[in-house]
Order: C-alpha cells, then sequence, then structure tokens
C-alpha cells in the first residue's frame, strides 16, 4: 500500500528538515510543491491550473531543464510562485559520493544564477538524505521535505485512489508534493483540479514556500 501521508515520528527523528510550515498569523495556508520540472506543457498546464484559483505554489527543479527550458522557469518566477533546487540531474543521495552530490547541487545553483532566479533552498531527489547532508544541511541550505505525498509518479495508483487518500489529510500547514513531469501527467491532470478546488472550498490559502 502506498503511504501517502508522512507518519508522525518522522519529523521527529529529522528535525533539521522541514516538514510543514507554520504561521502563526496565517493558519490556513496549504503549500503544493512541484518536483522535476519545468517540462513543456506540464508546467504551463499546472501554471493555468494554479491561475485559476490565484494560488501560489513552490517548483523544486531540475538544473538539466531549466537549462533547457529556461522561458518556463522564468514563467514560474514571473506568475509569482518561488523555486528551489532539485539537483542539476535528480541525483541519488544514497548512491553517489557526498563530494559529488554537493557538486551536482551547486551545479544547479548555477543554473539559478545564470537565469537570475532565486532559489528558496533545497528538496532531495527521491526524498533521500544520509547523514553527511544532516550534517551539512548548512551547505544544502533549507531542505524542503513533505507531510503529504500524492504519489502521482505512481503508475500503479488511480487519480481517485490518489484524491480519496490525500485529501482527507489536508490541514493547515501541509506540504505536498507534485510532480510536473511526463511521468506524473496521466495523474497529475486529473488530481491537481481537485485538489484546487478542494482547498479552495475548505478555506486554505495556496501560498509559495
Ligand atoms: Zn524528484
Amino acid at each position: 500500500m502506498f503511504i501517502h501521508r508522512l507518519p508522525s515520528f518522522v519529523p521527529a527523528i529529522f528535525p533539521s528538515l522541514i516538514w510543514e510550515k507554520h504561521q502563526a498569523s496565517k493558519d490556513n495556508q496549504v503549500y503544493f510543491t512541484f518536483d522535476d520540472g519545468p517540462s513543456p506543457e506540464i508546467t504551463n498546464f499546472v501554471l493555468d491550473e494554479l491561475d485559476k484559483f490565484q494560488a501560489k505554489a513552490t517548483f523544486f527543479c531540475i538544473g538539466k531543464n531549466m537549462r533547457q527550458f529556461p522561458e518556463l522557469a522564468h514563467s514560474i518566477h514571473s506568475a509569482g510562485h518561488s523555486l528551489g533546487n532539485h539537483t542539476m540531474n535528480h541525483v541519488n543521495a544514497w548512491k553517489v559520493p557526498f563530494h559529488e552530490y554537493i557538486e551536482n547541487k551547486q551545479a544547479c545553483d548555477q543554473v539559478f544564477n545564470d537565469l537570475g532566479i532565486p532559489s528558496i533552498g533545497f528538496r532531495p531527489p527521491y526524498g533521500r538524505v544520509n547523514l553527511k547532508m544532516l550534517k551539512n544541511a548548512d551547505e544544502l541550505g533549507p531542505i524542503f521535505m513533505w507531510s503529504l505525498l500524492t504519489g502521482d509518479y505512481h503508475s500503479g495508483l488511480s487519480a481517485s485512489s490518489i484524491t480519496g487518500h490525500c485529501l482527507k489529510n489536508i490541514q493547515a500547514g501541509s506540504i505536498i508534493v507534485f510532480h510536473d513531469s511526463q511521468k506524473a501527467f496521466p495523474r497529475l491532470k486529473l488530481i491537481l483540479p481537485e485538489f484546487l478546488a478542494y482547498c479552495y472550498a475548505n478555506g486554505f490559502q495556496l501560498s509559495a514556500l
């Protein structure tokens, strides 16, 4: 069974990572995040859907994709959404040496610099972290994890199963993961409008991290 909702003990084990975001003055904020883009058509679909609800969100982009589709990265930024670093090549922290991992993350930072777009922080690909990353968290910047994983990239999940499991778990401060990628699009295109409508109907405000 796919685990959408983060088990409650996990943030306690990794307190230096960001799992939810709470603002004392606004207790109705929810944070949609989109990983692995930008991707032609798919990122535009997401931007259009967000725009219908005047929602703001955060895109954790792969440097290689930003390099290939700089106009999409600029579209995200100019629409008022925030962007973050998701490494240059979507590297897996459990499979490459730490120095290589850092270099790949820094290569993505360089793309942000070259495009003149600010990065709000880092999301590790696959959500994978290791001890060295935690010890050197300063080098990686704020590390954004999540409290709710849609699993939109998982071809074995149906859109109705995703919405059925996820919507009821949305609460103020939730950080929710979607993907603006080819792999996720068959499900993303169905679930995103439902997530947006649900949040709107329930008084949540969608903000960028
Ligand atoms: Zn990713």
